[in-house]
């Protein structure tokens, strides 16, 4: 029996710089570009196979203009998930991550701390991030998104795994 085609709508939430353009389309076209210019939340859709399976993830990446500006509840209404991002070198960006979980105290998260090749700017340590994933029972991985490409797309799978999981209970 052909099973169907998944489809799970992530939303990439994090405070203003963390990386979180730069983890969209490392995912997506397995590229890393520095720099992006937009100003609002991007849409996309892409298809990759996870555990075998053909998965269609459509990905907002939101676009918070500053530190206080959490995601809007049309955002996380249309997600069935969220890729928590924060930077290990910006200890603001992590606070900013437990002010978005508690509001979003039931859909399926991952929490990764980017920019993990930046270790001599580190403000937040690894030990800070495996509790705080523990606390939310997720997944967690600090990632270099200018270095690697499968951890990044470790991150999405899980996560997709985790929605896929929660709609069979
Ligand atoms: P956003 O505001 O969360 O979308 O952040 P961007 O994706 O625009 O990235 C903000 C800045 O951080 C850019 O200058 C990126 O090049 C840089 N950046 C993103 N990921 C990494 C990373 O893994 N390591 C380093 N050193 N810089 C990164
Ligand atoms: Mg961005």
């Amino acid at each position: 029996k052909k099973s169907s085609l998944q489809e799970v709508k992530v939303a990439v939430v994090g405070a203003p710089g963390v990386g979180k353009s730069a983890i969209t389309v490392r995912f997506i076209t397995k590229r890393y570009i520095g720099e992006y210019d937009h100003q609002g939340d991007m849409k996309y859709k892409h298809e990759a196979l996870v555990d075998g399976e053909p998965v269609l993830f459509e990905i907002l990446d939101t676009c918070p203009k500053h530190e206080d500006d959490l995601p809007s509840n049309e955002v996380l209404n249309w997600a069935d998930g969220c890729i928590l991002v924060y930077a290990i070198t910006d200890r603001i960006s992590f606070n900013y991550i437990r002010k978005v979980k508690e509001r979003i105290c039931e859909m399926p998260v991952a929490l990764v701390g980017n920019k993990g090749d930046m270790v001599h700017l580190r403000q937040v340590s690894t030990d800070e991030g495996d509790i705080l994933a523990k606390d939310y029972e997720c997944s967690f991985s600090e990632i270099a998104t200018a270095e690697q490409v499968n951890q990044v797309a470790d991150a999405f799978h899980e996560l997709s795994r985790e929605i896929v999981q929660s709609r069979k209970k």
